[in-house]
Protein backbone atom coordinates (compact mmCIF):
# COMPACT_ATOMS: atom_id res chain seq x y z
CA UNK A 1 0.00 0.00 0.00
CA UNK A 2 1.69 3.29 -0.93
CA UNK A 3 -0.76 5.64 -1.00
CA UNK A 4 -4.29 6.14 1.31
CA UNK A 5 -7.43 8.29 1.45
CA UNK A 6 -9.09 9.37 4.43
CA UNK A 7 -12.22 12.21 5.25
CA UNK A 8 -11.56 15.06 8.32
CA UNK A 9 -15.51 15.36 9.05
CA UNK A 10 -15.78 18.74 10.41
CA UNK A 11 -17.54 19.50 13.96
CA UNK A 12 -20.25 21.93 15.24
CA UNK A 13 -20.80 22.46 19.41
CA UNK A 14 -24.17 21.31 20.57
CA UNK A 15 -23.30 23.13 23.98
CA UNK A 16 -20.53 24.91 24.87
CA UNK A 17 -19.60 25.96 28.48
CA UNK A 18 -16.48 27.68 30.08
CA UNK A 19 -16.02 26.51 33.72
CA UNK A 20 -13.29 28.98 34.71
CA UNK A 21 -9.92 29.79 33.43
CA UNK A 22 -6.97 28.23 35.06
CA UNK A 23 -3.73 30.26 36.31
CA UNK A 24 -1.95 28.82 33.96
CA UNK A 25 -4.29 30.94 30.89
CA UNK A 26 -6.06 27.80 29.60
CA UNK A 27 -10.20 27.60 30.19
CA UNK A 28 -11.62 24.65 31.63
CA UNK A 29 -14.37 23.68 28.85
CA UNK A 30 -17.54 21.23 29.05
CA UNK A 31 -18.62 20.71 25.53
CA UNK A 32 -20.81 18.52 23.32
CA UNK A 33 -18.70 17.73 20.47
CA UNK A 34 -20.71 16.57 17.28
CA UNK A 35 -19.11 15.24 14.18
CA UNK A 36 -21.11 16.94 10.49
CA UNK A 37 -20.10 15.36 7.29
CA UNK A 38 -18.93 18.18 6.19
CA UNK A 39 -15.12 16.88 5.36
CA UNK A 40 -12.07 17.82 4.48
CA UNK A 41 -10.06 14.90 2.16
CA UNK A 42 -6.22 13.89 2.89
CA UNK A 43 -4.36 11.56 0.41
CA UNK A 44 -1.15 10.54 1.72
CA UNK A 45 1.58 8.81 -0.64
CA UNK A 46 4.71 7.28 0.39
CA UNK A 47 7.71 8.81 -1.25
CA UNK A 48 11.60 7.67 -2.15
CA UNK A 49 12.32 11.06 -1.29
CA UNK A 50 12.85 12.03 2.67
CA UNK A 51 10.63 14.30 4.41
CA UNK A 52 7.17 15.67 4.35
CA UNK A 53 5.77 17.50 0.81
CA UNK A 54 2.36 18.97 1.95
CA UNK A 55 -0.12 20.33 -1.24
CA UNK A 56 -3.42 22.63 -0.63
CA UNK A 57 -6.07 23.66 -2.72
CA UNK A 58 -6.23 27.00 -0.62
CA UNK A 59 -3.26 29.33 -1.26
CA UNK A 60 -3.34 31.21 1.64
CA UNK A 61 -2.90 27.99 4.08
CA UNK A 62 1.26 27.54 5.33
CA UNK A 63 2.27 24.34 3.89
CA UNK A 64 5.05 23.82 6.29
CA UNK A 65 5.42 23.75 10.24
CA UNK A 66 2.81 25.77 10.89
CA UNK A 67 0.11 23.99 9.03
CA UNK A 68 -1.16 21.32 11.61
CA UNK A 69 -1.14 18.71 9.13
CA UNK A 70 2.74 18.64 8.64
CA UNK A 71 3.32 19.23 12.73
CA UNK A 72 1.00 15.67 12.45
CA UNK A 73 2.81 13.81 10.26
CA UNK A 74 6.27 15.15 11.52
CA UNK A 75 5.41 13.87 15.31
CA UNK A 76 4.74 10.48 13.86
CA UNK A 77 7.79 10.50 11.15
CA UNK A 78 10.42 11.68 14.07
CA UNK A 79 9.09 8.84 17.29
CA UNK A 80 9.40 6.35 14.41
CA UNK A 81 12.11 7.32 12.21
CA UNK A 82 10.76 6.88 9.16
CA UNK A 83 13.10 7.31 6.68
CA UNK A 84 10.64 7.42 3.50
CA UNK A 85 9.11 10.32 2.68
CA UNK A 86 5.43 11.66 2.21
CA UNK A 87 3.28 13.33 -0.05
CA UNK A 88 0.19 15.00 1.27
CA UNK A 89 -2.53 16.11 -0.53
CA UNK A 90 -4.95 18.06 1.81
CA UNK A 91 -8.27 19.26 -0.18
CA UNK A 92 -10.24 21.71 1.93
CA UNK A 93 -13.96 22.00 2.06
CA UNK A 94 -14.18 23.04 5.90
CA UNK A 95 -14.00 26.99 6.09
CA UNK A 96 -10.81 28.00 7.93
CA UNK A 97 -11.00 29.56 11.34
CA UNK A 98 -14.91 29.12 11.91
CA UNK A 99 -15.34 27.30 14.85
CA UNK A 100 -15.48 23.63 13.19
CA UNK A 101 -12.16 22.41 14.16
CA UNK A 102 -11.16 22.20 10.34
CA UNK A 103 -7.42 22.17 11.66
CA UNK A 104 -7.63 19.72 14.34
CA UNK A 105 -9.64 17.19 11.99
CA UNK A 106 -7.19 17.24 9.48
CA UNK A 107 -4.09 16.63 11.84
CA UNK A 108 -5.93 13.75 13.48
CA UNK A 109 -7.18 12.22 10.24
CA UNK A 110 -3.51 13.00 8.77
CA UNK A 111 -2.45 10.82 12.05
CA UNK A 112 -5.03 8.07 11.17
CA UNK A 113 -3.42 7.72 7.64
CA UNK A 114 0.16 7.47 8.68
CA UNK A 115 -0.37 5.28 11.07
CA UNK A 116 -2.07 3.13 8.61
CA UNK A 117 0.42 4.01 5.59
CA UNK A 118 3.25 3.28 7.54
CA UNK A 119 1.74 0.76 9.37
CA UNK A 120 2.88 2.14 12.76
CA UNK A 121 0.46 -0.43 14.72
CA UNK A 122 -0.75 2.57 17.41
CA UNK A 123 -4.01 2.10 18.79
CA UNK A 124 -7.02 5.04 18.63
CA UNK A 125 -6.19 5.53 22.51
CA UNK A 126 -2.00 5.80 21.35
CA UNK A 127 -2.61 8.72 18.68
CA UNK A 128 -4.63 10.46 20.75
CA UNK A 129 -1.93 10.84 23.51
CA UNK A 130 0.23 11.65 20.93
CA UNK A 131 -2.79 14.12 19.22
CA UNK A 132 -2.99 16.26 22.57
CA UNK A 133 0.27 17.98 22.72
CA UNK A 134 -0.50 19.49 19.11
CA UNK A 135 -3.94 20.49 20.09
CA UNK A 136 -6.90 20.11 22.90
CA UNK A 137 -9.29 19.46 20.22
CA UNK A 138 -7.05 16.80 18.30
CA UNK A 139 -8.16 13.59 20.72
CA UNK A 140 -11.72 14.25 20.19
CA UNK A 141 -11.10 14.55 16.03
CA UNK A 142 -9.61 10.99 16.32
CA UNK A 143 -12.64 9.88 18.28
CA UNK A 144 -15.37 11.56 16.07
CA UNK A 145 -19.40 11.25 16.71
CA UNK A 146 -20.71 12.38 19.55
CA UNK A 147 -18.75 12.94 22.78
CA UNK A 148 -18.47 15.17 25.97
CA UNK A 149 -15.61 17.44 26.46
CA UNK A 150 -13.82 18.51 29.56
CA UNK A 151 -10.82 20.03 30.96
CA UNK A 152 -8.92 22.03 28.38
CA UNK A 153 -10.77 19.60 26.02
CA UNK A 154 -8.91 16.63 26.45
CA UNK A 155 -11.22 14.68 28.60
CA UNK A 156 -13.58 12.58 26.62
CA UNK A 157 -16.67 10.54 27.43
CA UNK A 158 -19.15 8.87 25.72
CA UNK A 159 -22.65 10.46 25.65
CA UNK A 160 -25.63 9.38 23.88
CA UNK A 161 -26.12 9.96 20.40
CA UNK A 162 -27.66 13.43 18.87
CA UNK A 163 -31.48 12.40 17.55
CA UNK A 164 -31.29 12.21 14.27
CA UNK A 165 -31.55 15.81 12.28
CA UNK A 166 -30.23 17.84 9.02
CA UNK A 167 -27.74 20.42 10.05
CA UNK A 168 -28.05 24.04 8.06
CA UNK A 169 -24.42 25.30 8.50
CA UNK A 170 -23.72 29.15 7.68
CA UNK A 171 -20.30 31.09 7.95
CA UNK A 172 -20.27 34.66 7.36
CA UNK A 173 -17.22 35.85 5.53
CA UNK A 174 -16.09 37.83 8.32
CA UNK A 175 -13.27 36.60 11.27
CA UNK A 176 -13.31 36.02 14.41
CA UNK A 177 -10.25 35.55 16.68
CA UNK A 178 -10.27 32.95 18.97
CA UNK A 179 -8.16 34.82 21.88
CA UNK A 180 -10.49 37.73 21.50
CA UNK A 181 -13.67 35.79 22.52
CA UNK A 182 -11.43 33.95 25.06
CA UNK A 183 -10.31 36.79 26.45
CA UNK A 184 -12.90 38.77 26.49
CA UNK A 185 -15.57 36.48 28.45
CA UNK A 186 -17.06 37.72 31.79
CA UNK A 187 -16.92 34.45 34.30
CA UNK A 188 -18.29 35.79 37.46
CA UNK A 189 -21.24 34.74 39.59
CA UNK A 190 -23.97 36.80 37.41
CA UNK A 191 -22.76 34.69 34.05
CA UNK A 192 -25.55 32.23 33.29
CA UNK A 193 -24.14 28.83 32.35
CA UNK A 194 -25.73 26.39 29.35
CA UNK A 195 -27.38 23.44 31.05
CA UNK A 196 -24.71 20.85 29.27
CA UNK A 197 -26.59 18.06 31.53
CA UNK A 198 -29.83 18.74 30.77
CA UNK A 199 -28.70 18.35 27.01
CA UNK A 200 -27.83 15.15 27.83
CA UNK A 201 -30.86 14.29 29.46
CA UNK A 202 -32.66 14.95 26.22
CA UNK A 203 -30.35 13.33 24.43
CA UNK A 204 -30.77 9.77 26.70
CA UNK A 205 -34.53 10.43 25.42
CA UNK A 206 -33.85 10.91 21.73
CA UNK A 207 -35.71 14.84 22.56
CA UNK A 208 -34.56 16.49 19.61
CA UNK A 209 -37.05 19.30 20.14
CA UNK A 210 -35.85 19.37 23.59
CA UNK A 211 -32.45 19.63 23.16
CA UNK A 212 -32.76 21.93 20.38
CA UNK A 213 -34.63 23.82 23.70
CA UNK A 214 -31.54 23.97 25.64
CA UNK A 215 -28.59 24.47 22.83
CA UNK A 216 -26.36 27.30 24.08
CA UNK A 217 -22.78 28.67 23.72
CA UNK A 218 -21.60 30.58 26.44
CA UNK A 219 -19.14 32.33 23.89
CA UNK A 220 -22.07 34.02 22.11
CA UNK A 221 -22.01 36.58 25.41
CA UNK A 222 -18.88 37.98 23.71
CA UNK A 223 -18.98 37.21 19.70
CA UNK A 224 -22.77 38.53 19.57
CA UNK A 225 -22.03 41.92 20.79
CA UNK A 226 -18.93 41.91 18.27
CA UNK A 227 -20.41 41.06 15.50
CA UNK A 228 -24.24 41.31 15.83
CA UNK A 229 -24.85 39.91 12.74
CA UNK A 230 -24.56 36.24 13.99
CA UNK A 231 -27.50 36.85 15.50
CA UNK A 232 -29.54 37.83 12.38
CA UNK A 233 -28.53 34.63 11.11
CA UNK A 234 -29.51 32.73 14.36
CA UNK A 235 -32.84 35.05 13.98
CA UNK A 236 -33.27 34.04 10.19
CA UNK A 237 -32.88 30.07 10.70
CA UNK A 238 -35.12 30.14 13.47
CA UNK A 239 -38.14 31.91 11.84
CA UNK A 240 -37.49 29.40 8.68
CA UNK A 241 -38.07 26.24 10.46
CA UNK A 242 -35.05 25.89 12.46
CA UNK A 243 -35.79 23.56 15.92
CA UNK A 244 -32.41 25.52 17.13
CA UNK A 245 -29.63 27.29 15.95
CA UNK A 246 -26.37 28.01 17.65
CA UNK A 247 -23.04 29.73 17.25
CA UNK A 248 -20.17 27.16 16.76
CA UNK A 249 -17.12 26.98 18.97
CA UNK A 250 -15.86 30.95 18.98
CA UNK A 251 -17.26 31.43 16.29
CA UNK A 252 -18.74 32.71 13.16
CA UNK A 253 -20.55 29.54 11.92
CA UNK A 254 -24.12 29.27 13.18
CA UNK A 255 -25.71 26.19 12.43
CA UNK A 256 -29.57 25.46 12.87
CA UNK A 257 -31.43 22.29 13.40
CA UNK A 258 -33.93 20.67 11.45
CA UNK A 259 -36.19 17.48 11.61
CA UNK A 260 -37.11 17.98 7.89
CA UNK A 261 -34.66 18.28 4.58
CA UNK A 262 -37.49 20.59 2.52
CA UNK A 263 -37.62 23.23 5.72
CA UNK A 264 -33.14 22.99 5.94
CA UNK A 265 -32.88 23.61 2.47
CA UNK A 266 -35.96 26.81 2.09
CA UNK A 267 -34.04 28.20 5.45
CA UNK A 268 -30.38 27.87 3.11
CA UNK A 269 -31.84 29.97 0.30
CA UNK A 270 -32.96 32.42 2.91
CA UNK A 271 -30.12 32.93 4.55
CA UNK A 272 -27.85 32.65 1.55
CA UNK A 273 -30.04 35.72 0.44
CA UNK A 274 -28.86 37.97 3.97
CA UNK A 275 -26.66 41.08 3.07
CA UNK A 276 -24.04 39.64 4.48
CA UNK A 277 -21.58 36.70 1.85
CA UNK A 278 -22.18 33.84 3.65
CA UNK A 279 -21.05 30.00 2.62
CA UNK A 280 -23.89 27.84 3.55
CA UNK A 281 -24.19 23.98 3.33
CA UNK A 282 -27.13 21.42 4.27
CA UNK A 283 -25.82 18.65 5.80
CA UNK A 284 -26.67 15.89 8.56
CA UNK A 285 -24.62 13.96 11.30
CA UNK A 286 -21.42 12.01 11.02
CA UNK A 287 -21.69 8.60 13.69
P1 LIG B 1 -11.41 25.57 16.27
O1 LIG B 1 -12.85 25.26 16.00
O2 LIG B 1 -10.60 24.38 16.75
O3 LIG B 1 -11.19 26.83 17.06
P2 LIG B 1 -11.20 26.73 13.70
O4 LIG B 1 -12.10 25.93 12.81
O5 LIG B 1 -11.78 27.99 14.25
O6 LIG B 1 -10.70 25.83 14.87
P3 LIG B 1 -9.04 26.34 11.87
O7 LIG B 1 -9.80 26.17 10.59
O8 LIG B 1 -8.45 25.13 12.48
O9 LIG B 1 -9.90 27.12 12.95
O10 LIG B 1 -7.90 27.43 11.56
C1 LIG B 1 -7.29 28.22 12.56
C2 LIG B 1 -5.91 28.68 12.06
O11 LIG B 1 -5.06 27.54 12.00
C3 LIG B 1 -5.93 29.30 10.68
O12 LIG B 1 -5.62 30.66 10.79
C4 LIG B 1 -4.89 28.54 9.88
O13 LIG B 1 -3.91 29.38 9.29
C5 LIG B 1 -4.20 27.60 10.86
N1 LIG B 1 -4.10 26.22 10.31
C6 LIG B 1 -3.07 25.40 10.47
N2 LIG B 1 -3.30 24.22 9.87
C7 LIG B 1 -4.51 24.29 9.29
C8 LIG B 1 -5.30 23.39 8.53
N3 LIG B 1 -4.87 22.17 8.20
N4 LIG B 1 -6.53 23.81 8.15
C9 LIG B 1 -6.97 25.04 8.50
N5 LIG B 1 -6.26 25.92 9.19
C10 LIG B 1 -5.03 25.57 9.60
Amino acid sequence: MDSVWINAPAKINIGLDVLRRREDGYHEVKMIMQSIRLFDRLTLTKTSEAGIHLHTNLRFLPVNEDNLVYRSAKLLMDEFGIQEGVDIRLDKRIPVAAGMAGGSTDAASCMLAMNDLFQLGLSKRALMKRGVTLGADIPYCILKGTALSEGIGEKLSTIPETPDCYVLIAKPSFHVSTKFVYTNLVLDEHTEHPDIDGMIQSMKKNDLTGLCQQMANILETVTIPAHPEIADIKRCMMENGALGSLMSGSGPTVFGIFDDLDKAAFAKEKCRSLPYKCFVFVTDLYR
